[in-house]
């Protein structure tokens, strides 16, 4: 079986694809770049109505590492890792 090896163009970590139509969601996403931990998932507090215009609501959930005053906030989203040929 093809195993196709894809490179994250975010932090260059190797993932390997089961087919060209596969994907995968690499986790440097919630990596912080300050200190190198792992970030904590939280959803912001927003009232719902300000980002549900015209029913595009988007569920963001962002990280932030706690290890920092103030507290770093991650807004990256998690990088899709595609086959791209
Ligand atoms: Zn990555
Ligand atoms: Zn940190």
């Amino acid at each position: 079986m093809e195993n196709m090896a894809v490179q994250c163009p975010k932090c260059g970590k190797i993932h390997h694809l089961k087919s060209r139509s596969d994907m995968v969601v690499c986790d440097c996403w919630r990596i912080c770049p300050i200190c190198g931990a792992e970030m904590t998932p939280y959803t912001p507090d927003t009232a719902p109505k300000t980002y549900a215009l015209d029913g595009l609501r988007e569920l963001q959930v962002l990280v932030a590492c706690t290890r920092h005053s103030p507290p770093f906030y991650g807004l990256q989203k998690p990088v899709e890792v595609r086959w791209d040929a």
